[in-house]
């Protein structure tokens, strides 16, 4: 078992596997796109198998797949392959934006990949394609009925913008309810790839809450996991239920059970920080998981309280399109 220098149990692993992405979510990243990484800077798949199986050695139990897109990287499903049948990993999830997930459908199901967050920031077409600044939006709702209608565990993250998609608080509930899913609000982070910080944002847990409980006032607070970083309601006589995620209030710091490997294998031990270990060039010198472990222990051993302290040395340039959310 894998613990942290504050006692948390550290078993759940962010793998990206690329910052490439086919779409550029005005928070994610600026229009332009940002300086994408070259093929030979990324782990080479060989690398990010070695990696996280050393990882799995070590205690984690349970790797989300997020990027950049994860589905843009050519071999993605062979990795996934591998990865399936590594002893010890308990869950493989993947966070995606849906756009080619469509033709990789029925892989995935037979992988037993089923748990699927899918970022939607709109159920309106124009919002949606404005917020992404490109027109996507028949080909993500359609796949994300697509693996609904095949049984798919999904769930719809909607990260919500003052200005934007605020207006799209109160479908995304009734769609929770026609399909029976599980929609999460994101509170905003300052991770756009510009160096725009924020101090505070508009729509924070609170306000979110509140805008929906005035509409929908029966809301029954669930079970959430032990390390959830959402809290999650159900609504009287609906189905699906929705959740709050305090990304940028923070308040889940406490029990954290996570850390993240960008796709160019920079182990970074929380989302606020800038401060990374690398192990492109040590992989590359040795591939051994007995050369690797020490540096994740020390890694592990030295994390921060909590995204805040973490912060107090961060200048937010970086776009989450290279920490995988
Ligand atoms: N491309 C995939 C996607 O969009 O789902 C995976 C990568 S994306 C960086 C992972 C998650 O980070 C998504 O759910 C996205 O909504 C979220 N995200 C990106 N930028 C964010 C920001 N500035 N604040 C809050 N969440 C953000
Ligand atoms: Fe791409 Fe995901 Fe970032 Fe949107 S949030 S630009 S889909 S990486």
């Amino acid at each position: 078992m894998l613990t942290d220098n504050h006692n948390r149990v550290i078993n759940y692993l962010r793998l990206s596997v690329t910052d490439n992405c086919n779409m550029r979510c005005q928070y994610c990243m600026p229009a332009e796109g940002i300086e994408f990484s070259h093929n030979k800077e990324l782990l080479s798949w060989d690398e990010m198998f070695l990696l996280a199986s050393t990882f799995i050695e070590l205690g984690i139990t349970k790797i989300r797949i997020t990027g950049g897109e994860p589905f843009v990287r050519k071999g993605l499903m062979d990795f996934l392959h591998r990865l399936a049948a590594v002893k010890g990993l308990e869950e493989i999830s993947i966070t995606t934006n849906a756009t080619l997930i469509g033709e990789h459908i029925a892989a995935l199901k037979a992988l037993g990949i089923l748990n699927i967050n899918v970022s939607m920031d709109s159920l309106d077409k124009d919002r949606f394609n404005a917020i992404t600044r490109r027109n996507y939006f028949d080909v993500v709702y359609n796949n994300v009925l697509q693996l609904l209608q095949n049984g798919f565990n999904v769930k719809i993250n909607c990260v919500v913008m003052n200005g934007l998609n605020t207006d799209d608080i109160l479908p995304f509930i009734e769609f929770a309810h026609e399909q029976n899913v599980s929609v999460r609000f994101l509170e905003e982070m300052p991770f756009n790839g510009h160096s725009k910080s924020f101090e505070k944002i508009e729509w924070d847990f609170l306000k979110i809450m509140d805008h929906i409980q005035q509409h929908f006032p029966g809301t029954h607070r669930m079970n959430d996991g032990p390390s959830s970083t959402s809290e999650n309601y159900t609504i009287e006589n609906r189905r699906g239920s929705f959740g709050i995620i305090p990304s940028f209030s923070r308040t889940f710091c406490g029990t954290c059970n996570r850390i993240r490997v960008s796709a160019k294998g920079e182990l970074q031990t929380c989302l606020y920080t800038n401060e990374s270990v690398s192990f492109k060039k040590l992989l590359q010198q040795n591939p051994h998981p007995d050369l690797i472990k020490p540096f994740i222990l020390k890694a592990i051993h030295n994390r921060f309280k909590d995204g805040f302290e973490a912060e107090e040395k961060n200048e937010f340039k970086k776009s989450m399109s290279l920490i995988g959310g």
